[in-house]
């Protein structure tokens, strides 16, 4: 689970990591209120859950009321990355001398947390990373131990030269690890981390991705999921025990079994189309499950076409021709479908389904074929 920047710096300032107390609001008026609160000038922030937010113009700076309000009028709404900005952090500005980068996450290859330091930070960090690789630090950090004190320093000693900057670097350093290790996060993140006028570091962003099969230990951090409709979308499909991921393609594909699944992403890429959705309806399937998941794929506006494939093991081709039955006799389906239906109880599935005008194919190649082919007629155009 990814958090947004105030949320993230809430946790970091709850470890002693120093880093602005600002406001989140979600209105030009509250933005308004919020810069007068805090005093000028203030930077208005799109809180969204990707980077490269100052790039697409999501990060400004506001030196009185009225620029507030309208720095927060052109930042609401603003789509950053397939994001859309719900929320603004209203910050204190601060005067920055320097741009540094930190962060802390698994390194996968060798098993362990690894901490991440340039003194290139910034909004160029991406950049850095794929140019000049050498200007980053690595400090590879023993999970039992955690960041050690001297290998904090070490670290902090190549970012400043001046005692006092590295001194106060290194405790940020062992705060953030303390910060990852606590919550369980796959990535704690500062960048930049800013010196100031004054000779003081703080962390003016903040970036922490938590591990979702570790969220169980942290029942509190369920309280900070804010959900985006894609989000609210998925919980809203695991409660009836589907398992959903929303993709940005045109064939809408109901699936039974994961592997399944995985593969008949791959056939419809594999002939050229793309699959709106990953979306398995599970092992056992009730005809209740196929209502929901019908449910989910036409609500989807991308969808042009819909593919079901199911292979019946557990699941009986049966159940599934019923619910589909049921769930198409509820709605008045626009769009154009294709069936695969093959294994237990297989004629009595196709029996249903045909009874009803719907034709079912064994062949899942063939369906592929056929959803990409409707989707592309623009039977489904709507
Ligand atoms: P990102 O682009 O999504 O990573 O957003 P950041 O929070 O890192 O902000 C982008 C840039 O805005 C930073 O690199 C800073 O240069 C600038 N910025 C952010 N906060 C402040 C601030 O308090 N004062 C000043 N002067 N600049 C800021
Ligand atoms: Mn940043």
């Amino acid at each position: 689970m990814k958090l947004e920047e105030f949320q993230a710096k809430k946790l970091f300032r709850e470890h002693g990591i120093p880093a602005p107390e600002g406001i989140m609001v979600t209105s030009a008026p509250d933005a308004r209120d919020a810069s007068e609160k805090i005093g000028f000038p203030v930077v208005v922030k799109a809180q969204v859950k990707t980077g490269g937010r100052g790039k697409a113009g999501g990060v400004r700076l506001a030196g009185s009321p009225d620029e507030a309000q309208e720095a927060a009028e052109a930042i609401l709404g603003m789509d950053i990355k397939g994001y859309t900005v719900e929320r603004l952090l209203i910050d204190p500005a601060l005067r920055i001398s320097g741009e540094y980068y930190i962060g802390i996450t698994v390194d996968r290859k060798r098993k362990i947390p690894v901490m991440m330091a340039s003194a290139s930070g910034g909004m160029d960090i991406e950049k850095v990373a794929a140019e000049t690789p050498e200007r980053i630090i690595f400090q590879p950090i023993d999970p039992h131990r955690g960041l050690r004190g001297f290998e904090a320093k070490k670290l902090a000693f190549r970012l400043f030269s001046k005692k006092k900057r590295a001194m106060d670097t290194s405790f940020i350093m062992v705060r953030l690890w303390q910060c990852f290790n606590d919550l369980d996060a796959t990535l704690a993140e500062i960048n930049p981390l800013a010196l100031l006028e004054d000779d003081s570091i703080m962390a003016l962003d903040a970036k922490i991705v938590l591990d979702d099969n570790a969220l169980y230990r942290h029942p509190r951090m369920e309280d900070m999921r804010l959900p985006t409709p894609s989000d609210q979308k998925e919980l809203g499909a695991k409660s009836h025990g589907l398992s959903y991921v929303q993709l940005d393609g045109e064939i809408g594909c109901m699936v039974n079994g994961a592997g399944l699944a995985m593969a008949t992403m791959d056939v419809i890429k594999h002939l050229g189309g793309t699959p709106a959705n990953f979306l398995d309806i599970g092992g056992s399937s009730s005809p209740e499950k196929v209502v929901h998941a019908m449910d989910l794929l036409v609500s989807d506006p991308n969808v042009r076409a819909i593919l079901i494939n199911v292979f019946g093991g557990i699941t009986r081709c049966d159940d599934v021709a019923n619910g589909l039955v049921q769930a198409l006799s509820g709605i008045d389906l626009d769009l154009p479908m294709v069936v695969r239906l093959t294994g237990t109880n297989e004629e009595e599935g196709i029996r249903i389904l045909s009874e009803r005008g719907i034709n079912a194919l064994k062949d899942m190649t063939g369906a592929a074929r056929e959803a990409i082919r409707l989707a592309r007629e623009g039977g489904g155009a709507r």
